[in-house]
């Protein structure tokens, strides 16, 4: 049966990365909810206004708004094989809509947490700088470029911050985890579905661990 890897964790934690480099190996792609309200949020429209000032105060946009956009973007072509989620489930009813979802489409659920103590998190955070041709993730403490600011692929690429990578918002969306996302953990847990992965160390080390699991679990 086709897979849809949920991976799991806080901000911070490594998802965008692990997700970047599995969806090659495993030949899936990379639904990142974020990342389709990053883009979402440059129209000129009401919506896009509002995404922007959630995204901001480093709270969550709405869950009709944001099954709306998983469900379209699921149903592409290239999502027929399975998936990668980066970012979805944030809430209950999120997770109550990927497990209809994964009914219709015929897909298992497999949920991967990495796991972060929250200590590290605000420093990774704030450190991470992203290629803006790319996508390409840096982190300026734990995983720099090879020359200051620029892309090892694309030199002529400053690299960038995101807006809501900045110390005030990263502690709202700390605290929106904690209280919105860490308790679907339980219920993947209790579920059977969850696998925990130790996010400390190094990235591909990390990748490892991820693809021995999803290789293990079928
Ligand atoms: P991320 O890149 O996953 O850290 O997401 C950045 C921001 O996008 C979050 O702080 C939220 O404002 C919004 N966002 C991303 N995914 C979701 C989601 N599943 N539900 C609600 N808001 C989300």
């Amino acid at each position: 049966m086709s897979k849809i890897i949920v991976l799991m964790g806080a901000p911070g934690a490594g998802k965008g990365t692990q997700a970047r480099l599995l969806q090659e190996r495993l030949n899936l792609p990379q639904v990142s909810t974020g990342d389709m309200f990053r883009a979402l949020k440059e129209a000129h429209t009401p919506l896009a206004a509002e995404v922007r000032a959630l995204m901001a105060a480093g709270q969550l946009v709405p869950d009709d708004v944001t099954i709306r956009v998983v469900r379209e973007r699921t149903a592409q072509p290239d999502c027929r094989n399975g998936y990668i989620l980066d970012g979805f489930p944030r809430t209950p009813a999120q997770a109550a809509m990927l497990e209809k979802l994964a009914a219709e489409q015929g897909k298992q659920i497999q949920a991967i947490e990495i796991q972060v103590p929250l200590e590290l998190l605000a420093k990774r955070m704030v450190g991470r700088r992203n290629c803006p041709v790319c996508g390409e993730i840096y982190n300026i403490y734990g995983k720099p470029p090879r020359f200051d600011n620029v892309c090892d692929f694309h030199p002529e690429a400053q690299l960038l911050q995101r807006a809501d990578d900045n110390a005030n918002t990263v502690q709202a969306r700390l605290t929106t985890y904690e209280e919105q996302t860490r308790p679907l953990l339980d219920y993947y847990k209790a579920a059977g579905l969850l696998h925990v992965v130790d996010g400390t160390g190094e990235s591909e080390a990390i990748y490892n661990d991820i693809v021995a699991t999803v290789s293990a679990h079928g």
